[in-house]
């Protein structure tokens, strides 16, 4: 009998990725993590890095500093270009390549612009620190310029903010943003009025928040018009330019367009070279692995996984998570040969999204909340499921001072490449330049 332990590879340090890892670092298998970022993100508070609620650390980890610990897990900071699957190796960026036994496949998703590729420059979507500090600059940016200008016509594009996608992120997103503009920044710009902001959550589908059931997207509605923001449904976006976003009906001119609306899987799946979906996502058997390769498995956003009903489980990180513990559990346990059931069972705890700083829909095992106790909830287990008692107190606190003072902390502005109107030496316009 060959002991040699079994070199599995991971890609990803995502959600599916780092529970994986966690599961298998009791096990006799020499673990190796890839992930092309050093850390570890919970993207689902990206959006509050965004408005300046949190810091980037406060959401992040280094993948290093929750698994480095342990003596049999590898981490390796690198992009993972190739998968051999025939050949059990695949190959990264910089050339090396790396040989496994197992691949567990967790590189999770992009944003979809549906074959408009050219969106992304104008409207850019929350998927990385850099991606939130982004939005976030351009929001400040605009304030700033607004507080400058003279003109009406160019106030009300730096004062107009546009949404794209009305799912979880898109109404988090506009509800934290009616928030800055319209409370929070408002003190510290003398020149802008209330009545000059304009907030648009734009959704193609008959409404939002489509995941959750029926009231709970009419609920979600009218908390954001309460905020101020105009929910435009149904209403597809045909083409978007640099300031621009021009629908099925009309066009909104506005300095601060973010995309919302979807996603794809990592295009990295594409070189396994095996049945996907229309998403990319690649099609699993119910143990996670590939049809046709029983050693290579997939998980998470990456993977095209049916429940019950036949429909792929959703995009989620309460997925991507019961699919590492699923897996890694599953291959802890089969160097003894005492399997788990061959078949993952996802169990749907709930889905909520946040409005504002008080207000929240959750459906919690088919019992519906709405407002301040839906909002109590979402916090708690946002808390709890972030990594690190560190960032668990800084968000905890954080959020306990914007409830009471309803200030944003994070409100810098550090590359002013789009600052049209600052007269400062060190920045000119459309240029880069380090300060
Ligand atoms: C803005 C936003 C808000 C969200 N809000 C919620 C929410 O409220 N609730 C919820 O349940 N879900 C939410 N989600 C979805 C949730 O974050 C995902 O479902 C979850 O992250 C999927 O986990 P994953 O492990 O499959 O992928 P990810 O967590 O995306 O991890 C993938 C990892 O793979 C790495 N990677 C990718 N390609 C490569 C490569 N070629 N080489 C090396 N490394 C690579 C990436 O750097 C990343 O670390 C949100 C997502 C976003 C973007």
């Amino acid at each position: 009998m060959n002991n040699k332990p079994k070199k599995t590879v991971i890609i990803g340090g995502g959600f599916a990725g780092i529970t994986a890892a966690n599961n298998l670092k009791n096990s006799n298998t020499e673990v190796t993590i890839i992930d092309k970022a050093n850390h570890h993100l919970f993207q689902p508070l990206l959006y509050q890095v965004a408005t300046g609620a949190l810091s980037p650390g406060d959401i992040a980890a280094p993948i290093r500093a929750i698994l480095g610990k342990n003596s049999k897990i590898r981490v390796v900071l690198g992009e993972v270009k190739k998968i051999h699957p025939r050949k059990k190796h695949l190959s990264l960026v910089n050339g090396r390549k790396i040989p496994f036994d197992q691949l567990v496949l967790a590189p999770g998703a992009q944003y979809n612009y549906f074959g408009n590729e050219e969106w992304q420059e104008h409207a850019p979507g929350l998927k990385t620190i850099s991606d939130a500090l982004k939005v976030r600059e351009r929001i400040l940016q605009s304030l700033e310029e607004a507080e400058q200008l003279q003109d009406p016509q160019q106030r009300q594009m730096h004062l107009t903010y546009v949404i794209i996608g009305g799912g979880p992120t898109g109404v988090e997103m506009a509800g934290a943003i009616a928030e800055i503009a319209k409370r929070t920044m408002r003190n510290g710009f003398k020149n802008v009025k209330e009545e000059e902001i304009r907030i648009f959550l734009v959704e193609a589908a008959p409404n939002i928040l489509n995941g959750f059931p029926e009231p709970l997207g009419d609920k979600g509605k009218d908390m954001l018009e309460e905020l101020g923001v105009k929910v435009l449904r149904g209403t597809p976006v045909v083409k978007i330019e640099r300031d621009t976003v021009h629908l099925k009906v009309g066009s909104i001119h506005s300095s601060n367009i973010i995309w919302a609306a979807g996603i794809k899987a990592s295009p990295l799946l594409d070189s396994l070279q095996v049945e996907q979906d229309r998403l990319g996502r690649v099609f699993v058997n119910g143990d996670l692995s590939i049809p046709g390769y029983p050693d290579i498995f997939v998980l998470g956003d990456a993977a095209h996984f049916k429940d019950p009903s036949g429909k792929p489980l959703p995009a989620l990180a309460s997925v991507a998570r019961q699919q590492g513990i699923y897996l890694g559990k599953q291959l802890a346990r089969k160097e003894k040969g005492n399997y788990l059931p061959p078949h993952f069972r996802y169990i749907d705890k709930g889905t909520m999204a946040t409005i504002g700083t008080a207000k929240a829909v959750a459906n919690i095992r088919g019992l519906k909340f709405s407002g301040f106790f839906a909002w109590v909830l979402w916090s708690t287990i946002h808390i709890l499921l972030l990594i690190g008692f560190r960032n668990r107190i800084n968000v905890f606190v954080e959020w306990v001072w914007n409830y009471i003072t309803r200030k944003r902390g994070v409100q810098l502005i550090t590359d002013r490449s789009r600052c049209r109107h600052c007269s400062n030496n060190e920045v000119q316009v459309g240029r880069k330049k380090s300060i």
